[in-house]
């Protein structure tokens, strides 16, 4: 057998990306990029009490429920993290992602800082947090108004609350300002790809270099 054949694997543990911004900061448009190019990642789909907007598809977007379903999973303990944003709940359904976690992949969360706090509080091992920050209120207004699917209402109510967000960013581990997309996403990635390298996460390295040191040899190999 070849040595590649023969030598020890070495493993990772998965480890949970979170996005959070402001509404209308970039983070749906930066998560579908990041997904796109890496199978190592899946996306956790929230549950929420909200009204799907145009064009989002239950199951896929979100878990669409109404309050009386939302309140019977937080009672069974089925979120990891549950938080009431805005005027509506939101939650991680718990069983997704301890699934992808148990195989050695990656989930990418798009959650505010309480989700966020509750993770650092029960996961902080395996949390990389990311604040995504516009480049300047203009800017963030002009993308909420472009996307086209809120009333001005809820764009006011959401322009509103971006400092309150924004406010949380100290918390995070990594500060991305998206002032174009392409290089936010790359920034992200170069974020993911360091966090896996870490030694921490990485399962099997002493067998790997007790190997590279040939301290193994008297097995019969
Ligand atoms: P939207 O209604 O625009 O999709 O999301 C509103 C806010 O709720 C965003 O800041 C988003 O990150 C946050 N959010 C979405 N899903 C969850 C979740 O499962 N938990 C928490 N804590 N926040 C969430």
């Amino acid at each position: 057998m070849s040595e590649a054949e023969t030598a020890p694997a070495i493993g990772r543990r998965g480890l949970m990306l979170v996005l959070s911004s402001p509404s209308g900061a970039g983070k749906t448009t930066i998560s579908r990029a990041l997904l796109a190019g890496d199978e190592a990642l899946s996306m956790s789909v929230s549950a929420t009490t909200r009204a799907p907007r145009p064009g989002e598809v239950d199951g896929r977007d979100y878990h669409f429920l109404d309050v009386a379903a939302f309140h019977r999973m937080v009672e069974a303990g089925e979120f990891l993290e549950h938080a009431r944003v805005f005027s509506n709940f939101y939650g991680t359904p718990r069983g997704p992602v301890e699934a992808v976690l148990a195989r050695g992949g990656d989930v990418l969360f798009d959650i505010d800082w309480q989700g966020t706090q509750q993770l650092a509080q029960n996961a902080r091992a395996d949390l990389v947090s990311v604040f995504i920050l516009p480049p300047s209120l203009e800017e963030l207004h002009r993308r909420l108004s472009g996307r086209g699917q809120d009333s001005a209402e809820v764009i006011a109510e959401r322009m509103a609350k971006a400092g309150d967000e924004m406010s949380h960013w100290p918390e995070y581990d990594y500060i991305v300002v998206n002032r174009e997309v392409e290089h936010s996403v790359a920034q992200v990635r170069a974020i993911l790809a360091a966090e896996r390298l870490k030694r921490a996460r990485q399962v099997g390295l002493a067998p790997f270099v007790n190997r590279l040191r040939g301290l193994d040899r008297d097995s019969g190999g």
